[in-house]
């Protein structure tokens, strides 16, 4: 997989919709490329006494329906075409669920789990200084991605802060809930993807009572995820996985009994009473519903074929390639897109934005109530387009999203 590169695909599924569209060359140059790219370098202090350089980025990638936004990542492999590919997603995704913002995205070469706590601290704050110029709270709104937490975006929103002379809360969301956080963030991505697998499984005719889920990744996304499908959806989740491999059992795991495992272990692997299954393997199982949470391109054309389930939710940013998805669509799969099924999280960090400026808090009730109204909207309206068009369920999600990004545009005068 070592010449995979993200934005290729991203530019690709553009191209696409393109053509459905029928876009003018202006519009489709522009949505092709980031509006603006920032790249850092960061000097941070180590625990040793050392001083080491990381490389940072940002990427805004349009802002046509308001200020962008989008998580950072810190990852090892981090690489500046990923980031412009989740920016280019983070567009599409604030487009289709229908919130006033754009697409941004920022990731720093690092890896977390070799840094301590308060040379995390310095990275996250070095971070902000160096991008405080381009972020706000009206222009461009960070937020948690892969390996970054609650307590890093209170750090950034603290140096932010410290900055600017005053409290700015909404500079930053995912927010732990004292520093102005939002009730339902911790799971939100998780439970919109499953408002929206609902709703998928009505259509599909799937009894969610009793339907079988492998889901692959057990962090923030996968676990909630395992969990709201057996206490919320009354599911069986057969198998479950992480960097470290997989864990199946066909009579059932329960999720908060392997989320326990994982944190007494640093693994799934070696939960009492299961299997073990490798992550290439989970994905093929037989099951109704399939739940990518890990990382990008896991279902490819080599084995999109075997791939049993009836529905997949994308949890995960980019996890099916585009012949992956033309197999999995002529097979009958019903493909709940990345930029629809994750959007939970996304929209839950626009309702703390909204309560940060209004400094009113939502209780957990009205959170819920809201996410549901907005990821069932959102699934309507991609599933009426792909009935329209006889196009797939990414396609048509993207004709969804491109059209208003499109729109607003044009009404701007930009194209
Ligand atoms: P996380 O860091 O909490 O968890 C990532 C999980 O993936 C971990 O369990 C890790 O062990 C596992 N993993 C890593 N490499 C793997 C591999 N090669 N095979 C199998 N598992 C592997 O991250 P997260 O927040 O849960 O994000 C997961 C995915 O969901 C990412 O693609 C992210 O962009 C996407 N996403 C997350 C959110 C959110 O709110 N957390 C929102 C939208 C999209």
């Amino acid at each position: 997989m070592a010449d995979f590169n993200a934005f290729a695909v991203a530019q690709q599924q553009i191209d696409t919709c393109a053509q459905i569209l029928e876009l003018p060359s202006s519009v489709h140059e522009m949505l092709r490329a980031p509006k603006r790219e920032i790249r850092v370098s960061l000097p941070v202090k180590m625990d040793d006494g050392s001083v080491k350089v990381f490389r940072g980025f940002r990427v805004q990638y349009n802002d046509a329906l308001g200020p962008t936004k989008g998580g950072i990542r810190f990852h090892p492999d981090e690489t500046i075409d990923t980031v412009r590919a989740l920016a280019a997603w983070m567009t599409w995704k604030c487009a289709l669920v229908d919130i006033p913002l754009g697409g941004a995205k920022g990731g720093v070469i690092c890896d977390p789990k070799q840094m301590s706590a308060g040379e995390l601290e310095r990275l996250s704050r070095a971070y902000i200084r160096a991008m405080a110029r381009f972020i706000g709270p009206e222009t461009d709104i960070p937020a948690p991605d892969v390996y970054t937490t609650p307590q890093m975006m209170a750090w950034m929103m603290d140096e932010y802060s410290t900055i600017r002379q005053k409290n700015q809360f909404g500079v930053i969301t995912g927010k732990p809930l004292p520093v102005g956080g939002s009730a339902g963030r911790g799971d939100a991505t998780a439970r919109g993807g499953w408002y929206v697998i609902r709703e998928a499984a009505e259509v599909c005719g799937v009894e969610l009572d009793g339907a079988i889920v492998a889901i692959q990744g057990y962090g923030n996304a996968g676990a909630y995820a395992a969990r709201l499908a057996t206490e919320t959806y009354g599911c069986k989740v057969i198998a479950v996985s992480d960097s470290k491999g997989g864990i199946t059992n066909r009579n059932g795991l329960e999720p908060d009994a392997v989320a326990r495992h994982k944190a007494d272990t640093g693994s799934v692997v070696g939960f009492p009473g299961s299997e073990p299954v490798s992550n290439e393997a989970l994905l093929e199982l037989d099951v109704d519903i399939l739940i990518p949470a890990a990382l990008e391109n896991v279902i490819t054309e080599s084995n999109a074929p075997n791939v049993k389930a009836k529905i997949v939710g994308e949890l995960a940013n980019g996890p099916t390639s585009p012949e992956a998805d033309d197999i999995l669509h002529a097979g009958g799969v019903h493909v709940l897109p990345d930029f629809l099924c994750n959007a939970g999280g996304v929209t839950v960090s626009y309702f703390e934005m909204v309560q940060n400026a209004y400094m009113y808090y939502w209780d957990l009730e009205q959170v819920h109530r809201r996410l549901d109204a907005t990821m069932t909207t959102a699934y309507r309206a991609v599933l009426d387009v792909a009935r329209e068009y006889n196009i797939n369920m990414r396609q048509a999600a993207y004709v969804v999203a491109v059209r208003r990004v499109t729109e607003a545009m044009q009404l701007r005068g930009w194209v």
